[in-house]
Parts: structure tokens; sequence; C-alpha cells
């Protein structure tokens, strides 16, 4: 196959059609700063923090944001959150720490561990043990998120950029979707978040775009050095189903994913506008974090294991 745009040999086939590998890099990065620009992603004056695992996503996400950041003489740095996951966070954390030291950024870690007093591999036991109706990820994700909103402030960001991609997106709409209610979706799109508040950093997608094939074709012929295998926790999560279901439609009806995507984006003013949260917004008693209930999600799932 040749590439549509200059003749030579081709390597991906995309819905345009098929690419070299310049004209993909192109084509790639050309999507990134285009999505960047268009969604206003960031400004000049953002002082960033890329929120990152050392996966594939995080770190196209860190290097093109970074590039970015650097042309326009802005201050960057990465952070990561341990949540200890035996044999596989600190393999990722290990392809972040040598990414990053390669192209100089400097680099915050911070862990479940330090700010819970627990791993994630210990809280999964804890909440077993007193038969908590919590799943693993959403427990992960309640308290990663957490520590990224705090972590940003507390180092300087006003901004923080995530990896997700096309794929993550999709997913995440039909979850909300099928479970876990309309009224979360609004708070997805390029930029995350419907809060206006001191104490939320808004968040940014410039991989919004791009899909994880894109993505781990990038990867690969920029040869960044990842760890491709999934968490161990993964294969049992209802994203995991989902995705599943998402790629078979993918393979019968191509462009399924950007169509959800697309048609989504139509919609999301009417969800921002109907779910805006800023007039019921409070401050944990607890804590003193952002909540929509008198006690917030991490403070409520820490008291339930009695861990605060
Ligand atoms: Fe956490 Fe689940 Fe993601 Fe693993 S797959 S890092 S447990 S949210
Ligand atoms: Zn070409
Ligand atoms: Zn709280």
């Amino acid at each position: 196959m040749k590439c549509i745009l200059c003749s030579k040999k081709a390597i991906i086939n995309l819905q345009q059609g098929w690419l070299c590998k310049t004209c993909f890099l192109d084509y790639f990065e050309k999507k990134v700063y285009r999505t960047i620009r268009k969604f206003k992603l960031i400004d000049k004056k953002d002082k960033l923090c890329v929120a990152c695992s050392g996966g594939k996503d995080s770190l196209t996400t860190l290097y093109l944001v970074n590039k970015l950041a650097t042309q326009q003489k802005q201050s960057l740095f990465a952070l990561a959150i341990n949540e200890g996951i035996k044999g596989y966070r600190d393999i990722t954390l290990n392809s972040l720490k040598l990414f990053c030291k390669q192209h100089k950024i400097d680099l915050k870690i911070v862990s479940f561990k330090s700010e819970f007093g627990h791993t994630l591999d210990e809280l999964i036991k804890l909440v077993k043990s007193k038969d908590i109706d919590i799943t693993t990820c959403s427990l992960c994700g309640i308290l990663r998120r957490r520590l990224i909103n705090q972590c940003a402030r507390k180092f300087g960001a006003n901004k923080v950029v995530t990896g997700h991609n096309l794929d993550d997106e999709a997913q995440t709409i039909l979850m909300n979707f099928f479970k876990g209610g309309v009224e979360l979706a609004a708070r997805l799109g390029p930029t995350s978040g419907i809060l206006k508040h001191a104490k939320f950093i808004a968040r940014v997608k410039p991989l919004y775009f791009c899909s994880e094939k894109e993505t781990k074709l990038y990867v690969k012929l920029k040869k960044f050095k990842v760890n491709f295998r999934p968490c161990p926790h993964r294969k049992i999560s209802y994203r995991a189903f989902v995705d599943n279901l998402l790629n078979k439609f993918e393979s019968k009806y191509k462009g399924t994913k950007t169509s959800i995507i697309k048609n989504f984006l139509i919609i999301l003013p009417l969800l921002k506008e109907k779910f805006a949260v800023n007039k019921n917004i409070k401050e944990c008693k607890y804590c003193g974090e952002l909540s929509k209930q008198e006690i917030c999600a991490v403070c409520k799932i820490l008291e339930q294991l009695r861990i605060n």
C-alpha cells in the first residue's frame, strides 16, 4: 500500500486512507496541537501539571505538551500517583522516571501509602474483609483523582493535563449512559469538570481525538520505552467490558468511536448547562475538599474502612 499523501510505503490505514511513517507522525502531532488550539486547552500563562502513569498515553501527552511548554516558556511538571499495585505500577513508574530524566522534566511522585496510609493492594483487602460495596477501579479512581487535584494545587499548577484518548472517552460516555448517570457525562469533553472554584484545577485532554491504535503506533515509532501490559485489575472492570464491546463495533462498523465522540460534543453544552454544580458545591466537613455532599466521597470511603 502507498501513502495517500506522498506515495511512500504506507504503515497505517486510517479513516482517511493509508499513511506512511513521516505523514502519520505529522498528522498525529498536528491533530494534538489543533485540539489544544481549537478547544483553548492551554493558555501561555498556564502553569501545567501533566498527570502521568508512565503508560503510552501519558508519555505521548507529556512529550508533546512539554515541547509546546518549552516553546512558550511556560512552567510544567509531571505528577505521578503511585497507587501501590504490585508488579505493575513500579514498572510504569520506572519508564516515567527514565523519560523525565531524558527530557529534563521535573517529576513529582505521590503515593496512596503516604497519603492514605495504605497501598491500593492493602485497601482492596480491607474492602473485602469489611464487605464494602465498591469496585477496585472505582476506589482507585476516587482516591487518584483527589490526589491529582490536591497535589497539582499544592505544587502550584492551575491546569492538569491528562492522557485520556478517544477510546477512553468513548468508553466513559457509554459507561455513564449505561450505568453511572447522565449527570456524570456532563463532566466529560476535552476540558473535564463543570466546576469553577479556586480549589478545583481544570483538567484538559489533548489526545481527545487520538485513538488507542494511533497512540500505540506513535509511541512505537518514537521508540518511547513503554510497558504495554494493562493494570491487572482492568480485565475484570466494567470499562474493559465496554471496551471489548466498542472494539467489536469498531471492527464491524469503522468510525463508531469517532461518531460517539462527535455526537456527544453536540449535546455536551446542554448537559453542562443542565448539570452546572457550582451553586450546590460545598467543602467537606472533614477534609475541606470540594463535595456535593457534607462529606466527600474520599472521606466516606476512608470512614467506612476506618482508616482516617
Ligand atoms: Fe486503578 Fe483500575 Fe486503572 Fe488499575 S485499571 S490503575 S485499579 S483504575
Ligand atoms: Zn506519506
Ligand atoms: Zn472529605
